[in-house]
């Protein structure tokens, strides 16, 4: 955790301070010391007394209100008082960009205490498919490592399970887990008529997105604001009969790696800011995803696409300033899950439902399976306890779970979609139905526990989280100053990231 906080001398001397979740930097006349924290002044937000060691001197602090920060600094800006524009340099300095395991909060200059600005904030939502915490560890990322001295980063961030792209995406615009937002699969089905659409066709299925949970953008719209999106997961449904005011669907044949594409869809979102004045704009991109499934979250290919998404990265930002955003556009920018690499090959004994003795595929009414690590099936009247008997225990990588005694962790139960018996396994693993049919590299889906799932994680001057990607709705609900939805998330998880609450919104909380 990392929060600015006053902190004040024995001698009544005002400071600011950094509190992290080990220590506490703190600025004392312009020099840099560490305060020894006997508690946590975040929980208690009361007076401690507090130790800098190479002051030898104890002192008080307390936290205070994020708008008492948010006056202090536009109380020192512009200033000819050298200690107060040192004291504001270390706060740029310490609270340069937010990288957020596949998140990145890119803050305002009037977020950071820049001239204060009260034009309303804007919000950017960028979705990079599949982007793993990790997947900077071996390339060069100049623009991600500009965003990260620019904002403020995390280690990674934890998905919903199931971690696959149409529910984790939702679960970004609603900060609901897939249990309580009802959109539990990629695939549309029908258990009845046996019917599935794959995850494009889903796009157009109305009611499986509308189903009683409000988008951010649908609340942001009740609330006089204007909402867009360009490609994200949901974009192409009504919710309530409302959509959003400004809205792009893929076609059905789309390149979605195609570069020159992602930078004028870089250049769309960035004129509907500016010439239509819109305040929330989700988009997507749909790599490095395809890359990692195809050649492995290892590969060399996989190395290439997120150099292409560091490249898209600085050009969005570049856009933003070409556009005279900067001043009010936060850039957040996050995965829906990461990617892991399948055994194939011999390598493992695959999982492959029909070869279990005791199971059959003639006791099952509907079933999804052969869709990466996750299955679910329905069986017929009578056999569930058959079924489930035959493949509890039949593979040491294989998890079979009743829906009503699924882990509570993983919030995936308490939906009449979710079917009666759920299958998932372990990381290197995947579940194939009749024979094996599946041969990615690469797969998601897993449980959300494991590091492969997770979105990014980056160590520079500080760290933020983890935490969960429900958290992120309320973070976005809370700088735009829209009353969320009532949802999963945490404003407390997130809110560390902020110097300020920023302009006159941020009035509304979910905690
Ligand atoms: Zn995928």
């Amino acid at each position: 955790m990392n929060l600015m906080v006053y902190f004040q001398s024995q001698r009544g001397e005002k400071q600011l301070a950094i509190q992290t979740a080990k220590c506490t930097a703190v600025v004392v006349d312009g020099q840099q010391g560490v305060l020894k924290a006997e508690s946590s002044p975040f929980s208690s937000r009361k007076y401690q007394s507090c130790t800098i060691p190479s002051q030898g001197e104890t002192h008080q602090s307390v936290v205070p209100p994020l708008s008492m920060i948010q006056r202090k600094l536009r109380h020192t800006d512009g200033r000819a008082d050298k200690q107060k524009d040192s004291i504001n340099k270390r706060i740029w300095e310490v609270f340069a960009m937010l990288w957020i395991a596949s998140l990145c909060l890119l803050l305002a200059p009037s977020i950071l205490g820049a001239p204060a600005n009260k034009r309303r904030q804007k919000v950017l939502l960028i979705s990079f498919d599949g982007f793993r915490w990790d997947y900077d560890r071996d390339v060069d990322t100049p623009h991600l490592d500009k965003m990260a001295k620019d904002g403020v980063k995390a280690l990674y961030v934890t998905p919903p399970y199931l971690t696959i792209t149409s529910p984790a995406h939702f679960s970004l615009l609603t900060g609901r887990y897939i249990e309580n937002h009802g959109v539990i699969h990629n695939m549309w089905f029908n258990t009845t008529s046996t019917e599935k659409k794959p995850y494009y066709q889903t796009q157009f299925v109305n009611e499986w997105w509308d189903n009683g949970t409000l988008p951010i953008w649908i609340t942001a719209q009740r609330q006089g604001l204007k909402s867009g999106s360009l490609h994200f997961p949901g974009t192409a449904s009504s919710y309530q009969g409302e959509v959003a005011m400004v809205q792009e669907v893929e076609p059905v044949f789309y390149n979605y790696k195609n570069e020159t594409a992602w930078r004028e869809n870089a250049d769309k979102v960035m004129d509907w800011f500016s010439y239509q004045d819109l305040d929330f704009i989700s988009l997507y991109f749909g790599e490095p995803d395809g890359i990692g499934h195809r050649y492995g979250p290892d590969s060399p290919e996989r190395q290439e696409m997120v150099k292409q998404v560091d490249r898209t990265v600085g050009y969005i930002r570049h856009s933003a300033e070409q556009h005279g955003l900067n001043d009010r556009l936060n850039i957040i920018i996050t995965a829906d899950h990461g990617m892991s690499a399948v055994y194939r090959n011999g390598l493992v004994e695959e999982i492959t439902l029909s070869k279990i003795p005791g199971f059959s595929f003639s006791d099952i009414a509907f079933h999804l399976v052969d869709f990466g690590p996750s299955g679910m099936l329905l069986p017929k009247p009578g056999k569930l306890q058959k079924v489930y008997d035959a493949l509890k225990g039949s593979h040491p990588h294989l998890h079979v779970f009743k829906k009503e005694e699924m882990p509570e962790r993983l919030h995936f139960a308490k939906n009449d979609r979710i079917l009666p018996i759920i299958l998932w396994s372990d990381p290197g693993y995947v579940i194939n139905g009749y024979f094996p049919v599946q041969f990615h590299k690469g797969e998601h889906g897993f449980d959300n526990q494991a590091m492969d799932m997770k979105p990014f994680f980056r160590a520079v001057n500080l760290e933020v989280g983890p935490f969960e990607t429900v958290d992120i709705y309320a973070l976005m609900c809370h700088i735009l100053g829209i009353k969320p939805e009532v949802n999963d998330g945490h404003l407390n998880a997130t809110k560390h990231m902020l110097v300020s609450s920023t302009t006159t919104q941020g009035e509304f909380t979910s905690d």
